[in-house]
């Protein structure tokens, strides 16, 4: 059984390596054996954030909660973002966090309530051999050059790197894994995936997207082994044009930054069956009025993260809803599965009368529509929709097929199709599919 200790930069390499290893041998082990890990890592983990933290200390009362099993996580209150982000830092981190060691992660303002958590070298070191895991059975190997896209300005890409707190392993990772901000111009990174022969990309589907148009208008072409989407729905669309343009097999990923970002609550499998849960990681929850969803019925994503030590993150509402399935998968690994993570519901469509349409209905009923580019939907504050449309193919067509779907999707709301030549997004943010205006 995997045991935690305690990391310093100098002994990251060996951690990262230990973790792997560990991980790389986890993933295949049965479902029963992975869920009594999982159990026996969530009562270490409320324990620690019970005896190290005020705020945990004051939630959970006079007693730790008694953890036998995964199953005890229902005895916790579930945290909500706006609830947490009122709890000073202090009171979150455990006491005896090497502030010195940790760095600051604060996750995107426009997708919610920012919230700064602090990853400590060791929670790095896990992340990392998570990653490779990932990665590894993607036939990513360390030959590849690998090069990530992160969100926000250049300076903060620098700062926020682990590589600079980590020592040696910083830098046989940053020999092989470069990191670029997405406020760059996108034509530069082009300009260094060819001459760095960039073979793994890991970026969110707007940026492929936009690095397409690229290279189109360069008249350039580069040629990716594997593709990593996150943090935004992959619809089917941008998923055959990474294939068919980049010649690159992709994959999808469901993470957060607070809890296991890119991909680190779950990813898809190397046999594209559905997604794997990292169960030995993190403890995800699909619930539906506070219950436990069946599988193939859909839920609302609580999270745990077994790993994160400095801010322990425990019974964290994330406002996404995905759908667990019991299937075996083929592959052989342990890790149950997922399928379906519909985005978030404040990123949908409402309805006056509460309900709502989720990013991933309108996603799945608009994109096989033939000369449809792109879309984006915009709701305003009286609950009328504007559809924006990018249009390749014929307009009279394309616009006729559209009309008819909106409304069957957004029956009961008014709505109006704007065609537009480019679908604006800051580079600098998440593509949001929908925006909603409703209060
Ligand atoms: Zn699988």
């Amino acid at each position: 059984m995997y045991v935690e200790k305690d990391t310093q930069p100098s002994t990251m390499l060996l951690e990262v390596l230990r973790n792997w290893r560990w991980l790389s041998q986890s993933q295949w082990l049965s479902r029963e054996e992975l869920v009594d890990i999982q159990g026996e890592k969530l009562r270490a983990i409320v324990s620690h954030a019970y005896h190290r933290t005020a705020f945990y200390k004051r939630l959970y009362g006079v007693t730790c909660p008694e953890i036998r099993s995964s199953g005890d996580v229902k005895k916790l209150p579930i945290l909500f973002k706006e609830e947490l982000r009122k709890v000073p830092l202090e009171d979150r981190a455990a006491a005896g966090t090497d502030l010195r060691k940790c760095v600051r992660k604060t996750t995107s303002g426009t997708t919610g309530t920012p919230i700064t958590i602090l990853e400590d070298p060791k929670s790095a070191a896990y992340l990392e051999g998570l990653h490779l895991r990932r990665l590894w059975s993607y036939g990513v190997r360390p030959w590849h050059r690998i090069f990530r896209i992160v969100a926000g300005p250049a300076e903060k890409v620098l700062t926020q790197n682990i590589a600079d707190i980590a020592g040696f392993w910083g830098r046989i990772r940053t020999s092989r894994l470069a990191r670029l901000s997405s406020a760059d111009d996108i034509r530069d990174h082009l300009r260094v995936f060819i001459e760095k022969r960039a073979s793994v990309l890991i970026a969110p589907p707007s940026y492929f997207r936009a690095l397409h148009d690229v290279c189109e208008s360069m008249e350039a072409r580069i040629d990716l082994k594997v593709a990593v989407t996150w943090g935004e729905l992959l619809d089917l669309k941008t998923r055959r044009m990474i294939s068919d343009f980049f010649g690159a097999e992709v994959y999808d990923g469901y993470g957060c930054t607070e809890v296991a970002p890119i991909g680190g609550l779950a990813w898809e499998c190397p046999t594209h069956t559905a997604y794997h849960i990292n169960i030995d990681s993190v403890l995800l929850e699909f619930l539906k009025d506070g219950e436990d969803v069946a599988s193939g019925e859909s839920g609302e994503v609580v999270a745990t993260s077994l790993f994160r030590w400095a801010t322990p993150i425990i019974r964290y509402y994330l406002g996404d809803k995905a759908t667990p399935i019991d299937d075996e998968c083929p592959c052989g690994r342990g890790l149950p599965l997922l399928r379906n993570i519909e985005g978030r519901v404040v990123d949908s469509v409402k309805r006056p009368s509460g309900e709502y349409i989720s990013p991933y209905t309108i996603m799945f009923t608009l994109q096989d529509i033939q000369g449809l580019r792109q879309f984006k939907i915009i709701q305003r504050s009286d609950y009328s929709i504007e559809v924006q449309l990018g249009i390749d193919g014929d307009i009279d067509k394309v616009l006729r097929e559209v009309d008819e779907k909106c409304r069957e999707l957004f029956s009961g709301l008014s709505y109006d199709i704007r065609v537009r030549d480019t679908i604006e997004h800051d580079t600098g943010r998440k593509f949001k599919l929908v925006e909603s205006y409703v209060s």
